[in-house]
């Protein structure tokens, strides 16, 4: 596996520290607010690595973070917690709009077959497990309190800016210069608050007693104790958009290694941006595009994943309504040429090894899924029997979750329907004939004939019956 690594600048083969497990930590969202669908290019991005990785055969354990309270508007300790403003918005509490849009996140993960991490942990669940590193960090001389606060001193480490990404006190300054709410406590311009038990606005909801007295932490430090917490001292890879590259994930490497005393993570990968005509998409701005927004206009979410799967993840991706009509287009004579595939056959092994090897070789070099969908049309085109082509489309599917096979077979469940185009059979039904016929199948293939019959007499009592024909099973209403 080749990956691109943000801290040496270069792609590298990647060598998990336990060979054959990986472990993953990703930023998660700022539960404030629906998430964009640019946050979710990067999870998109995220799922397909993660994919790439269990296709490559290793075993991987993944943890995201849910942050619910310290991300202030802006990335620097200026401004008001997101949290709190959005549950201003709302005239609800912090705890119930962090509930509501936690669950409203996952609901586009499913939307748009992204996995779920194996361990999700809201940051305000572990203030214990800050204030212990923020104890430790002051013990070992990192961190200074100041004007009621706690700040990490990054005048205590060789290279803090070790991610680079262009950004150096020079531009802090700038940065700074802009900023009237400049923080007068901090020792050096580029040190940030670990625990805040002052800021200046002090109507923050959630608050906890510490040894600095009550108050709440800062943004970056969640995701250090998080990691740790659940992957231990070391991490193969970090996951973020590019924005996370400074000042969050610069923070993360400062205060994970001088709490640690040794490197934290070896690999650093981050998605750029999904932009629009006028620059980057951000939650800030107000109007945004949610996966709701895109169903509401028409559009299949699977096919924005499938639209995200065409470009490399390290490219700015510029979304508008005309390329999504685009992908529209190409997705559905993708799945049409799919559902034209006949089971006809026995998997030609060769042939299958000979295309899967492509296709590993496209997805483990550097996540390029674009290469990776060029090999499903060359499957498509291939001189081999269609049962060898829907075979290898399934086991790429492991990887690009576009749901390719059920796809084709919903559309030729339809085309096959005695009664196509009778306005009787509505989607949901289309959806879950399909669902039973899948059902079925699997229950034949394991000789479960008494299940496969079962499924038939169901199906019948709905009002549906079914066929087994060369070409597959079709169906119809009686
Ligand atoms: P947030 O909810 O703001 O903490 O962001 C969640 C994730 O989305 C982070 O990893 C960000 O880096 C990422 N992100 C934010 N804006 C964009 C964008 N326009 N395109 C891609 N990823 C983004
Ligand atoms: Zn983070």
């Amino acid at each position: 596996m080749k990956l691109y690594n943000t801290k040496s600048k270069r792609v590298e083969e990647f060598v998990p520290e336990v060979p054959g497990k990986v472990k993953i930590y990703t930023c998660g969202p700022t539960v404030y607010h629906y998430a964009h669908i640019g946050n979710l290019r990067s999870y998109i991005c995220e799922d397909v690595l993660i994919k790439t990785l269990k296709y490559a055969g290793f075993d991987v354990k993944r943890v995201m973070n849910i942050t619910d309270v310290g991300h202030l508007s802006s990335d620097a300790d200026t401004g008001e917690d997101k949290m709190l403003k959005g549950a201003k918005r709302e005239h609800k509490t912090v705890l119930e709009i962090a509930d509501f849009y936690t669950k409203a996140f996952f609901g586009d993960f499913a939307k748009l077959n992204i996995g779920m991490p194996d361990v999700v942990e809201p940051a305000t669940h572990c203030i214990p497990e800050f204030i212990h590193m923020i104890e430790t960090l002051l013990e070992k001389g990192y961190a200074y309190q100041a004007g009621e606060n706690v700040y990490f001193d990054t005048s205590k480490l060789d290279n803090y800016y070790v991610l680079g990404g262009g950004v150096s006190e020079e531009d802090l300054m700038v940065g700074v210069r802009d900023d009237v709410d400049e923080d007068t406590n901090k020792r050096n311009k580029s040190d940030f608050v670990l625990w805040f038990t002052k800021s200046k606005f002090d109507d923050q909801e959630l608050k906890w007693d510490s040894p600095w007295g009550y108050g709440y932490p800062g943004w970056h430090i969640e995701c250090s104790c998080i990691a740790i917490k659940h992957l231990g001292e070391t991490l193969d890879i970090h996951c973020g958009g590019v924005d996370n590259i400074f000042p969050h994930h610069t923070n993360e490497i400062a205060q994970s290694e001088a709490y640690l005393g040794h490197q934290w993570c070896k690999y650093w990968f981050h998605v750029h941006h999904l932009v629009d005509r006028n620059g980057k998409m951000s939650k800030s701005k107000g109007e945004f595009i949610t996966v709701d927004l895109l169903k509401e206009k028409g559009y299949d979410p699977i096919v924005y994943r499938f639209f995200c799967l065409q470009s490399h993840y390290r490219k700015p991706l510029e979304f508008s309504y005309e390329v999504m009509d685009n992908m529209t287009v190409s997705f559905d004579k993708l799945i049409k040429r799919i559902a034209q595939l006949k089971d006809d056959g026995a998997v030609d092994n060769a042939v299958f090894e000979e295309y899967r090897k492509r296709f590993t070789e496209a997805v483990t070099n550097d996540v390029n899924t674009s290469m990776g969908i060029t090999v499903v049309y060359d499957v498509l085109k291939a001189d081999t029997n269609d049962s060898t082509k829907k075979a290898l489309i399934g086991s790429f599917d492991e990887v690009l979750s576009l749901d390719l096979l059920k796809r084709a077979e919903e559309l030729s469940a339809k085309n096959s329907d005695g009664s196509n185009g009778d306005p009787g059979v509505d989607e949901e039904t289309v959806r879950f004939v399909t669902e039973k016929i899948e059902e079925r199948k699997a229950a034949k293939k394991a000789k479960d004939f008494e299940k496969a019959d079962a499924i038939r007499a169901e199906l019948l009592e709905k009002g549906i019956a079914i066929e087994d024909t060369r070409e597959g099973v079709k169906w119809h209403k009686i």
